[in-house]
């Protein structure tokens, strides 16, 4: 996968990119990142990407030119419809389910704002996609385009190693993640579950999928709509249900 970030502000991502699991990516070859300066497409003598809005109000807004002639210069000429990425808090929440579409994608293209906003014609005729990762403003889209990025590239195969598969992370089963737990067995008197030291697979699958499903219950209740549960989940949640009216009762 290649990955272009047009940003005004590439030192940013220097440590993102060559630290932890992406700069492992970016080293054995699975992924090509690069970070594009579009104020270097730029066509005026002071190197201006912004300008006053029409219609007046405060804050500048990104000139339609230097970003579409960034975009038009790296994408290969054999790539009719790049995908363009536009990170914004107006945009489509970004989730799981969004990472995996995206860790399909053979090239990425990541616009970053700054500013009051873009001009619309961005929007309107350059950009696939927008993303916003969540409810609030940030100064920048470089901070929410590496998130995105980040959990793109952990899903491209050979990135995570066996030892920290993305199969059961939160939200790829559809359910928040079980509890872990590591040496030492008993610390400071809290011991681990007996079943996870029980070498019995069977009953450690189980345990862990039923504290999946009662951490999502307790915790986001909201995804067990969309979650492919068994007649078992579903017998595990109406217990949880029964006992947390139990407790109410009390
Ligand atoms: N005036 C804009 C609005 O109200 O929608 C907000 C602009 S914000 C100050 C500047 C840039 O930060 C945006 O263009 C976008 O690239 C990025 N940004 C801020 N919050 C974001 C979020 N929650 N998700 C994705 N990008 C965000």
């Amino acid at each position: 996968m290649r990955i272009d970030v047009l940003t005004l502000f590439p030192e940013m991502f220097e440590g993102v990119f060559t630290s932890s699991i992406l700069g492992k990516a970016r080293e054995k070859g699975l992924v090509e990142l690069h970070t594009v300066n579009f104020r270097d497409y730029a066509n005026n003598k002071h190197n201006t990407v912004d300008d006053y809005p029409y219609g007046g109000g405060g804050g500048m807004v990104l000139k339609p030119d230097p970003i579409f002639a960034a975009v038009e210069d790296i994408t290969p000429k054999d790539e009719t419809k790049p995908r363009v990425i536009l990170m914004c808090p107006q945009g489509e929440p970004f989730t799981q389910k969004k990472a995996e579409e995206l860790s399909a994608d053979k090239h990425l293209i990541f616009i970053c704002g700054h500013y009051e906003g873009y001009d619309e014609r961005i929007r309107e005729h350059l950009v696939t996609d927008e993303l916003s990762i969540g409810d609030y403003v940030l100064t920048g889209g470089e901070l929410p385009a590496m998130v995105v990025i980040d959990s793109v590239v952990r899903l491209l195969p050979g990135v995570l190693g066996n030892e920290m598969s993305a199969v059961t992370d939160s939200f790829s089963t559809g359910l928040l993640e079980y509890p872990h737990y590591t040496r030492p067995a008993t610390f400071r008197n809290w011991s681990v579950p007996d079943v996870l030291i029980s070498g019995h697979h069977g009953h450690i699958d189980e345990w862990r999928r039923k504290q999946s499903l009662y951490r999502t219950w307790k915790k986001r209740p909201d995804l067990l709509a969309a979650a492919d549960l068994t007649p078992k989940d579903r017998k595990w949640l109406a217990e949880f249900e029964a006992e947390r009216d139990r407790t109410e009762a009390d």
